[in-house]
C-alpha cells in the first residue's frame, strides 16, 4: 500500500515529457487570438515590453497588495546599473474582513496607507519631491490587462471577494480613491502582477532575466514572450512579458491522470473545486493538505498508525507547510517527524514516522518537479520561437517553496534540463521581494513613455494621413491634367509622354519576335515566341564595357547590333527578318511606335551625339553599318509599358504599368480625346507618365521632411524626381539612415554611439528594409545584418530600427497608392463608369520583395479610390516579353 501511494506522487518521465506537451499547446492557445477565450492557461499580455537597462532612475512609490498585508516601498534610483537603490518601506496590515467587504473599503484602505506613509516619510517639506511621484501598483490576481496603467479584474482568489470590483479597472479604482486623500500628487503609470515584480528584481545591467516563477502559496510564472505571437495584445512589436497564470493547467483534464485521490479530496475541500488544478498540486496553500490526505488513506488501510487514534488528522491545515519542511530538509527528519506527531497528538511509531516522511518527500518532490515541467515548457517554446538552437536563460524565482524547500532548486534544475536538454536555465533568488521590482517595472516604463514621446516627434513628419493622401491623389491629378494639356505640358512636373501604343494584347497575337532591353540592371537580347499554347522565351545577357557607355553613340549602337547578331546566331535565327521591339528605360520623347527622341541619358550612359536623336533610327542605322538584315524594328517602348502588356497578354483588364524599383514609374491607358499633345480622337493611347518628377515644381514641398531634403541634397540630380526619392528603392535605404543618424544623436537607438560605419552613405540598402520588416525574423538575425554594418545593437535598437523601416516603407508604398488612386478614378471618370474594374501590371525588386509594400500599397488604394476595383498582377519579365508583345500588336494591327 505504501509502495503504491508513493508511487502514484512520483510521476514517470515519459510523462513528464507529455504534460510538457500539454503546457505548451495551452500556452499556444492562450496567446491565440482564436482559442483565448476558451484556453485554461491565460496567457495575460503585460504591456511591459521591456526589462530594465540600468539607466533608470528617479524616485518610485510601489503600493504591494498582499494576501494580509499593504507594502508600501519608496524606491530611489540612480542610473548606475540599478546597483544600489535606496529604499524605505512599510507594511500595513489588512483590517480583519476587509478582504471580504466592499471595494471601495479596501481601495480607501491602500490609499490611506500611501498617504501616512508618505506623511511620514516627507515629514519636513523641504525633503517633498516636488514633481509628480509615479506609482507602480503590485496586484497579484489574474487581470485583463489592454494597456500598462488599465487592468480590469477577472476573479479575485487567496481569499479575497470584495464586491464591486471584479470587471472594473483597479488602477481607476485605486487612483480615484487616492485622489481621494490630500497627498502629494501621485501618479499610477503601471499596473502588474506579482511575478513580473519577481522578473524585473532579478534583472540588472548586464545579466537580464527573462522568466520568473513565483512558488509560493499559489504558482504562477511570467516570461518574455516575442510580442507578435501575443495575438491578444494589439500594435506591439518585440517582446511582451506574458503572465502566464499557470495555476490553472489541468482546469481541462490534461492532469487528471496525475492527480491522486489523495489531491481530489484536497480538491474538494477547497473553496474552488475544479479549479487551479496544477497550483492545488505545486502551492504550498496546498502541500499539507495533500500530506494530511495520504496519510489518512493510508490509515484506513492500515499502512501506518495502526491502532492509533489519528481524528486530529480530520482538522483541516493541522499539518502546516512548516511540518513538511522540517520533516524533508533534515538529513535525520525522521526525529523531526516524531517530535511533530507527538505534538500533533499521534502515537507514531519508528515505521510510522518513516512511511509520514517518504510521503512528505514525495508530495514536495513533486511539487518541484511539476514546476520544472512548466518551468521546460516555456524554455523550449522561447527557444523555438526565437528560433534558436539553444537558449541561455536567467529565471527569477521566489517563494517560500523554493526560498525553504532545500532540493527545490537541484530538482527543478535537473528535471528541466531533462526535459529541455537544449536550454540552460539559471535561476536567480528574488532580491527584497517583487516590490523593488515594481519599482523597475515602474521606472521602465517612465523611461520608455519619455522614449516613445521623443520617437514620435521624429517620426511624426513622416506619418501620413488619410487627408494627406487625398491631397496628394488630388495634385497628381492636377498634374496629370496638366501634363496632358498642349499648353501646360511644356511646365507639367508629371510628363505625361504619348507611346503611341494605343491597344493592349487581346491573346491573339502570334509569331517570333526579337526584343532589346537597356536600361534596366542588364542589357539583354531575347526571342519570344508567341504561341497558341504560350509564350515562350530565350534571352542572353551581354555586357556593354563602360568605354561603350561613355564613348560615341555609334560604337554604343554597333555593340548592340552585334549583341543582336552573335544571339540571332546563336539561337539559329539567322535565315529569319524577325521583328523587334525595344524596351528603352531612358526618357524619351515619342512621336511614333518607332520614333523617339531621347530627352537625356541617365544611369551611367553618356554616349555622344544621342540625345535629340531618334533612339530607333540610330539603331536601324547601326543594323544598315553591319549589314545585317535580320530584324526589323517596329516599336521602342518605356519599360512600364513592357509591364503593362507583358501581364495584358494574360489579364485583357490590365490597362496600367507600374514600376516599383530602382526608380518609380507608371503608364495607363488614356483616351485619345483627354491627350491633347497627338492628333486624333479615337480610341485609346498608352501614356508613360514619368511620374517619377511629380512634385519636381514644388508642389509636394509640404510633404518633404528634413530627412528627404538630405537625401536629395546628396543625389546627382538636386530638386529632380522628388516623387521618385520618397518611394523607390534607390532612396528608401538612405532616408531610413538619416533617420537612424538623428536618433542615435537624440541617445535614442545604438546608445547614442554614432559609429562611423553609420555615417556611411548609402550603408542600408532597401533590402535590408525588407529583412528588418519580416515579421518574427528573430532578433539574432537582424542583429547579424547589423553587426556587419558594425552597428552593435540591443534587442530594443532592432525593435525601433524595425519601426522607422516600418514608417519609412509605408509612407512610399501609400505615396505609390495615392498616386494610382489618380490614375484610376481619372480612367473610371474617362469612361463614365459607377465601379471600375482594372489590373495594374507591376514590376520592381521593391514591390515584389518588400514584406509589406504590396498590401499598405493595396489597403491604401482601397480607402482612397472606393469605387475602383483594382487587381495586381506580377509581371515576370516584362521589358523582354512587353517589347515583344508590343511589336506584335503593332504588326498584328498593320495586317
Ligand atoms: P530596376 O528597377 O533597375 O529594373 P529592380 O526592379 O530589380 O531593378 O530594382 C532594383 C532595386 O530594388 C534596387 O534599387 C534595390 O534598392 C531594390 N531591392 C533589391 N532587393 C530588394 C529587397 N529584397 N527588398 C526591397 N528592395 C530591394
Ligand atoms: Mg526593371
Amino acid at each position: 500500500q505504501m509502495q503504491r501511494a508513493l508511487r502514484s506522487l512520483s510521476i514517470p518521465l515519459e510523462r513528464l515529457h507529455i504534460m510538457k506537451g500539454h503546457m505548451i499547446q495551452d500556452m499556444c492557445k492562450g496567446l491565440s487570438r482564436h482559442t483565448h477565450a476558451q484556453a485554461k492557461v491565460r496567457m495575460l499580455p503585460t504591456y511591459i515590453c521591456s526589462t530594465p537597462n540600468g539607466t533608470e532612475k528617479g524616485t518610485f512609490l510601489v503600493v504591494e497588495l498582499c494576501q494580509s498585508q499593504v507594502r508600501i516601498l519608496l524606491v530611489t534610483l540612480y542610473g548606475d546599473g540599478n546597483m544600489s537603490p535606496h529604499m524605505v518601506y512599510k507594511i500595513f496590515d489588512l483590517p480583519e474582513g476587509i478582504t471580504r467587504g466592499e471595494g471601495e473599503a479596501l481601495f480607501d484602505f491602500i490609499a490611506q496607507c500611501v498617504s501616512q506613509f508618505l506623511a511620514e516619510t516627507f515629514s519636513s517639506d523641504t525633503s517633498k519631491p516636488e514633481e509628480r511621484i509615479p506609482l507602480g501598483f503590485v496586484f497579484p490576481f489574474t487581470c485583463r490587462q489592454t494597456q500598462l496603467d488599465k487592468a480590469e479584474l477577472l476573479s479575485w482568489s487567496k481569499g479575497f471577494s470584495c464586491s464591486g470590483v471584479v470587471g472594473k479597472d483597479v488602477v481607476q479604482l485605486l487612483q480615484s480613491a487616492i485622489n481621494k486623500q490630500e497627498l502629494c500628487q501621485v501618479d499610477i503609470v503601471v499596473v502588474m502582477n506579482d511575478t513580473v515584480g519577481t522578473m524585473m528584481t532579478c534583472s540588472t545591467e548586464g545579466r537580464t532575466c527573462e522568466i520568473a516563477m513565483v512558488a509560493d502559496k499559489g504558482s504562477n510564472c511570467c516570461f518574455m514572450a516575442e510580442a507578435h505571437l501575443v495575438e491578444t495584445a494589439d500594435g506591439t512589436s518585440g517582446r511582451m512579458c506574458v503572465n502566464t497564470e499557470w495555476g490553472c493547467f489541468g482546469d481541462d483534464g490534461t492532469l487528471n491522470d496525475v492527480f491522486t485521490p489523495y489531491d481530489e479530496c484536497v480538491d474538494v475541500e477547497s473553496s474552488n473545486p475544479g479549479e487551479k488544478r496544477f497550483e492545488k498540486m505545486v502551492g504550498t496553500l496546498y502541500l499539507g493538505e495533500i500530506v494530511r490526505h495520504a496519510l489518512i488513506a493510508l490509515t484506513a488501510e492500515k499502512a501506518v498508525f495502526v491502532g492509533t487514534d489519528i481524528s486530529v488528522l480530520k482538522e483541516k491545515g493541522v499539518f502546516t507547510m512548516q511540518h513538511i519542511l522540517d520533516i524533508v530538509n533534515n538529513e535525520d527528519g525522521i526525529d523531526d517527524a516524531k517530535r511533530i506527531l507527538e505534538l500533533l497528538g499521534l502515537q507514531a511509531s519508528e515505521r510510522d514516522c518513516s512511511r509520514v516522511q517518504q510521503i512528505c518527500r514525495a508530495v514536495m518532490g513533486r511539487a518541484a518537479t511539476l514546476h520544472a515541467i512548466g518551468l521546460a515548457a516555456i524554455l523550449s517554446y522561447m527557444c523555438q520561437t526565437r528560433n534558436m538552437e539553444t537558449l541561455m536563460v536567467n529565471v527569477g524565482v521566489d517563494g517560500e517553496l523554493f526560498g525553504n524547500y532545500s532540493r527545490f532548486e537541484e530538482i527543478v534544475i535537473s528535471v528541466s534540463r531533462l526535459l529541455s536538454p537544449e536550454c540552460k536555465a539559471t535561476l536567480l533568488p528574488s532580491r527584497d521581494g517583487s516590490g523593488r521590482g515594481a519599482a523597475m517595472v515602474t521606472a521602465v516604463a517612465l523611461r520608455l513613455a519619455a522614449q516613445r514621446h521623443e520617437v514620435n516627434e521624429v517620426l511624426a513628419p513622416l506619418r501620413l494621413t488619410h487627408a494627406d493622401l487625398e491631397k496628394v491623389q488630388a495634385l497628381m491629378r492636377e498634374e496629370m491634367d496638366r501634363g496632358l494639356c498642349k499648353e501646360t505640358n511644356a511646365t507639367a512636373s508629371v510628363r505625361m509622354l504619348p507611346t503611341y501604343v494605343s491597344h493592349t494584347p487581346d491573346g491573339t497575337e502570334r509569331g517570333d519576335f526579337l526584343a532589346l532591353d537597356l536600361g534596366g540592371t542588364n542589357f539583354r537580347v531575347l526571342v519570344v515566341h508567341v504561341k497558341e499554347e504560350g509564350i515562350i522565351m530565350a534571352s542572353e545577357i551581354y555586357i556593354i564595357p563602360a568605354a561603350i557607355m561613355q564613348g560615341t553613340g555609334e560604337a554604343l549602337f554597333d555593340h548592340i547590333i552585334d549583341c543582336v547578331i552573335d544571339f540571332q546566331m546563336k539561337q539559329n535565327l539567322v535565315r529569319d527578318m524577325l521583328p523587334l521591339g525595344f524596351t528603352f528605360s531612358f526618357p524619351c520623347q515619342q512621336l511614333g511606335l518607332d520614333k523617339a527622341l531621347l530627352l537625356t541619358w541617365t544611369k551611367g550612359f553618356s554616349a555622344s551625339g544621342c540625345v535629340g536623336q531618334d533612339v530607333v533610327q540610330l539603331l536601324r542605322e547601326a543594323a544598315q553599318r553591319k549589314q545585317h538584315t535580320g530584324m526589323q524594328v517596329v516599336a521602342l517602348v518605356n519599360d512600364t509599358v513592357g509591364t503593362m502588356m507583358a501581364c495584358g497578354y494574360d489579364d485583357p483588364k490590365c490597362e496600367i504599368g507600374l514600376i516599383v524599383g530602382t526608380g518609380t514609374n507608371a503608364c495607363y491607358m488614356e483616351e485619345m480625346r483627354n491627350v491633347g499633345t497627338v492628333e486624333g480622337d479615337q480610341g485609346r493611347m498608352c501614356i508613360n507618365m514619368e511620374w517619377g518628377s511629380f512634385g519636381d515644381n514644388g508642389c509636394l514641398d509640404h510633404l518633404f521632411t528634413h530627412f528627404d531634403k538630405v537625401v536629395d541634397d546628396t543625389t546627382i540630380n538636386p530638386g529632380k524626381q522628388r516623387f521618385e526619392k520618397l518611394i523607390s528603392g534607390m532612396y528608401l535605404g538612405e532616408i531610413v539612415r538619416q533617420i537612424v543618424m538623428v536618433m542615435t544623436e537624440k541617445q535614442l537607438l545604438f546608445q547614442g554611439k554614432l559609429s562611423p560605419k553609420l555615417q556611411t552613405r548609402n550603408i542600408f540598402q532597401t533590402k535590408f528594409l525588407s529583412a528588418v520588416e519580416l515579421n518574427g525574423l528573430p532578433l539574432r538575425q537582424i542583429q547579424a545584418v547589423l553587426s556587419e554594418l558594425e552597428l552593435d545593437a540591443s534587442f530594443e535598437d532592432t525593435v525601433l530600427l524595425r519601426e522607422v523601416c516600418q514608417t519609412v516603407s509605408l509612407r512610399a508604398a501609400q505615396l505609390c497608392a495615392a498616386g494610382l488612386a489618380a490614375v484610376v478614378e481619372k480612367m473610371r471618370e474617362n469612361r463614365g463608369l459607377d465601379q471600375l474594374s482594372v489590373t495594374v501590371g507591376v514590376d520592381g525588386t521593391l514591390y515584389k520583395l518588400h514584406p509589406r509594400f504590396s498590401s499598405n500599397l493595396q489597403k491604401t488604394l482601397k480607402d482612397l479610390a472606393p469605387k475602383c476595383n483594382v487587381s495586381f498582377l506580377l509581371s515576370e519579365d516584362g521589358s523582354g516579353k512587353g517589347a515583344a508583345l508590343v511589336a506584335a500588336v503593332a504588326s498584328h494591327a498593320a495586317n
